[in-house]
């Protein structure tokens, strides 16, 4: 399926209206699928996996702001250092000790969000609310941290037809990103809630998401 551009303006339009910002998550889609967004004005894309999105970055102009969307080992934040724009699933304080280590190395600031475990899944990754205040404890304490900002949190709601239970889980994602706001330090600065992707978003923005994350609604199934 190719990319819905119709669609795609329509979106865009209904989420400026809203202020709400809008990663193009093109993991799996090729190179020419991103350039029709691109065209269309679209900078921000999300991939999920190091070796494409290092791949694919030099493919597309420079102005693209790439948002690193997966679960992030540390032994690979060398690759995305030099260029990454937002890395959105920071889920140890180990991972963000290594982020801002090669960010220094590239002479930059990286930005960040950590995710937040909110949905039932076993397999979703992020800090629990406990371990969430402890690593904001961490990272204010700790002096060290100058080469990253972090800007907010990240989760992903179960996959359920629920809504009362998808709703509850982004409703506590939101307290804890209202919790937080409070936190103003030299790399600690809340501001983006990256909350929903095709299936829930609409449910997200509601729920006070601001950066929603969307792939196959834009570039079709992932087959
Ligand atoms: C794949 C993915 C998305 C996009 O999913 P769609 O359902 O295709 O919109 C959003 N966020 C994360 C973390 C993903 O892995």
């Amino acid at each position: 399926m190719a990319v819905d551009l119709k669609k795609y303006r329509e979106i865009k339009t209904e989420l400026d209206a809203r202020q709400v910002q809008l990663v193009a998550v093109s993991k799996i889609k090729p190179v020419p699928d991103l350039m029709n967004l691109y065209e269309e004005g679209q900078r921000d894309f999300g991939e999920n996996y190091v070796q494409e999105l290092v791949d694919k970055q030099p493919q597309l102009p420079a102005d693209t702001r790439w948002h690193f969307i997966g679960h992030l080992q540390s032994n690979k934040v060398k690759y995305l250092a030099p260029f990454i724009h937002l890395i959105h699933g920071v889920d140890s304080v180990k991972l963000l000790a290594e982020i801002n280590k090669q960010a220094a190395k590239s002479n930059r600031v990286i930005h960040c969000l950590l995710q937040v475990h909110i949905a039932q899944e076993e397999t979703k990754f992020g800090f629990d609310a406990n371990e969430l205040a402890e690593t904001i404890q961490a990272i204010q304490t700790e002096g060290a941290l100058s080469n990253v900002m972090i800007d907010g949190l990240m989760g992903m709601a179960s996959f359920s037809d629920d809504t009362v239970k998808v709703r509850g889980e982004m409703k506590f994602l939101k307290e804890l990103f209202d919790t937080y706001s409070a936190v103003k330090t030299s790399n600690c600065h809340f501001t983006i809630l990256s909350m929903g992707m095709s299936g829930d978003y609409a449910m997200a923005i509601e729920e006070g998401s601001n950066m929603v994350r969307m792939g196959s609604l834009l570039f079709g199934a992932r087959l």
